[in-house]
């Protein structure tokens, strides 16, 4: 069966560098199935996890946001932060989570505020939600 290179960077790091099977991401349109061979495309992805399969295995990786970019010979994610299950800190995400719903509690829907908390329990949820899937 042929693969496709998958890279996901971050401003900080690369986060992942594998050649994979197949990969399956949350597009702002919807959920999308990417095989070898796929058409060039461009998307920006939600808060949401990537399932990764690469033989028999799946794994998965925490994208917070950011673009997917579809080459003829790779498939590039890039997001401002993106974790491997291994590198998520529950307890740090179990706060973040906290925290975000607090301020969701106390701001008012038209803030920016409650939209910066909003998108802080995303993050957090995506990651813990990660954590449960290994
Ligand atoms: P926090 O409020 O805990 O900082 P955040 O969602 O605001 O969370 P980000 O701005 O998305 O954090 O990420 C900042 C950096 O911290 C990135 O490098 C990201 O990978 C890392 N990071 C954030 N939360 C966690 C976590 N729970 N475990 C491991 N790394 C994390």
């Amino acid at each position: 069966m042929s693969t496709f290179l998958l890279e996901v960077v971050t401003p900080e790091r690369k986060v992942y560098a594998q050649d994979v099977d197949m990969i399956v991401v949350k597009g702002v349109n919807g959920e999308l199935g990417i095989l070898p061979n796929h058409i060039p495309l461009v998307t920006p992805l939600k808060i949401a996890p990537v399932t990764v399969k690469k033989g028999k295995t799946t794994e998965y990786i925490a994208v917070n946001g950011g673009f997917m970019e579809v080459r003829k010979d790779k498939v590039v994610i890039l997001a401002e932060s993106a974790e491997l299950p291994g590198d998520i800190d529950v307890n740090r995400a179990r706060a973040a989570k906290e925290r975000a719903e607090q301020r969701l509690r106390d701001a008012k829907k038209d803030e920016i505020d409650f939209r910066r908390a909003e998108l802080a329990l995303q993050r957090a949820m995506n990651r813990l939600d990660i954590i449960t899937k290994q």
